[in-house]
């Protein structure tokens, strides 16, 4: 994963991009740190709850090659554990 800090608050999150439409976002610290988040006040989970100095700085990444799609294999179904 790649570290990235926001342009905005600096807060560093950890970035793998799996796909041009799956990028996973990882904070190293709590996400109330980012001011942005904060103010809007949106619980865990809540797909609201990002932040946009953020956003652009991963999509800036993603066009300056700085994140290259991940070659990691996702498990596939059949993989999968079966739960019984
Ligand atoms: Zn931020």
């Amino acid at each position: 994963m790649k570290p990235l800090n926001c342009d905005l608050c600096g807060q560093q999150v950890l970035v793998e991009k799996f796909s041009a439409v799956h990028t996973s976002i990882q904070w190293t610290n709590k996400t109330d740190n980012c001011p942005t988040i904060r103010a809007a006040g949106l619980g865990l989970g809540d797909p609201g709850r990002s932040c946009a100095a953020l956003q652009n700085r991963i999509e800036r990444a993603v066009l300056d090659s700085e994140i290259l799609e991940s070659t990691i294999e996702l498990p596939s179904h059949a993989d999968l554990p079966r739960l019984h």
